[in-house]
């Protein structure tokens, strides 16, 4: 079937239908890694019935996809009756884990889910525990091949953001998610600049020289690359590694960017058009790093993606003006064919 509102989505400031919303389900986290500052719930949190209202509303304005994400999802008690919440009709349902609670809930969740995406940070114990502040790189495998080994599982995945303390690990994180039998890798570059990931909060920003990566790391990442698109052509084409050989070279680039050696690589992006973050407390975001622009608590969604300054927040991103694109790690595009013939 034919879905012209969200066609028409990709080609006006107007939202005609919401396909896709990535819900953080808490904003609270058992893990401390150094780029981000989630750490507790907030005390005023979503609770199941608000989410039930909230499903209510997306799923009669267009809903296709739900990316469950926060935080960590698994560590929200009800996380299952929210998921049974948006299981009522057939839309996709995606969840972004740090996977340390992912043996312990497997169980629970199983059903629900089209892909379980794990965010690892390390091909070894040590890399992964230090960029992320606890001993988890064993339980987080172990969750990893529970879901491998179970029947009628969902799609899994890693995803990797690469820094300067892993970037030497890359063929190390693809032969790990190949032994494990996951089925696909991506990677994308660590957010320095953006108030996304609880900074916002806190105040808290990140030393750019703990993270980034200097001349010389630069140069031996972008050989690095050039090696993985000899190394793995075969995992590149059938799309076990997510990114084009190219795109990866826009990491390179991204990196040097923040040294000034290069320009910013130039990021294609819809996300505003065909989708929302919604964070745990209820406020609508156009994307992970652009400010939210009201609050379902306070008005309905279908008027809040409407607003005169989210038109104009789609207008600028389409016009490529905005410091937060030019400088994006993580974009969406959507372009009109997939979203005419309902993609998601
Ligand atoms: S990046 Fe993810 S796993 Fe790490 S502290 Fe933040 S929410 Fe938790
Ligand atoms: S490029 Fe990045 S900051 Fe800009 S709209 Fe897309 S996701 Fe948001």
């Amino acid at each position: 079937m034919l879905n012209y509102k969200a066609y028409f989505n990709t080609m006006t400031n107007r939202c005609w239908t919401l396909p896709i919303v990535i819900l953080y389900v808490t904003e609270g986290c058992n893990l401390q890694c150094r780029m981000c500052s989630y750490r507790k719930p907030l005390p005023d949190e979503l609770t199941l019935d608000e989410i039930q209202k909230l499903a209510d509303e997306l799923l009669s304005f267009g809903l296709r996809h739900i990316v469950f994400s926060g935080g960590e999802p698994l560590l929200r008690k009800n996380f299952p009756d929210i998921c049974q919440i948006f299981s009522r009709v057939n839309i996709k349902q995606t969840l972004l884990t740090n996977g340390l609670l992912l043996s312990k809930r497997y169980q629970e969740i199983q059903s629900y889910f089209h892909e379980i995406i794990v965010s690892l940070d390390g091909a070894t114990a040590d890399v992964q525990n230090s960029i992320r502040g606890v001993d988890s790189f064993d339980t987080i495998l172990q969750g990893v091949k529970k879901v491998v080994s179970s029947n009628q599982r969902p799609l899994i995945s890693f995803r990797i953001v690469i820094q300067k303390s892993n970037f030497r690990q890359m063929p190390m994180m693809i032969e790990l998610a190949r032994s494990l039998k996951i089925d696909r890798i991506s990677f994308l570059a660590v957010d320095v600049r953006s108030v996304a990931y609880g900074r916002l909060e806190t105040g808290e920003t990140i030393s750019d020289s703990s993270v980034n990566l200097n001349h010389e790391e630069c140069s031996e990442f972008e050989e690095i690359i050039k090696q993985l698109s000899i190394d793995y052509q075969k995992q590149f084409e059938n799309g076990f590694i997510s990114e084009s050989p190219e795109k990866l070279h826009h990491l390179a680039q991204y990196f040097k960017a923040l040294i000034k050696e290069a320009e910013f690589p130039r990021n294609h992006c819809n996300a505003p058009n065909v989708s929302a973050v919604i964070t745990s407390t209820g406020d609508v975001l156009p994307c992970y790093f652009l400010p939210s622009y009201g609050n379902i608590r306070q008005n309905i969604l279908s008027s809040i993606v409407n607003s005169e300054s989210i038109r104009q927040t789609r207008s600028e991103v389409k016009a490529y003006t905005l410091k937060q694109c030019q400088q994006c790690v993580c974009t969406l595009h959507v372009p009109f064919r997939n979203a005419l013939f309902d993609k998601f």
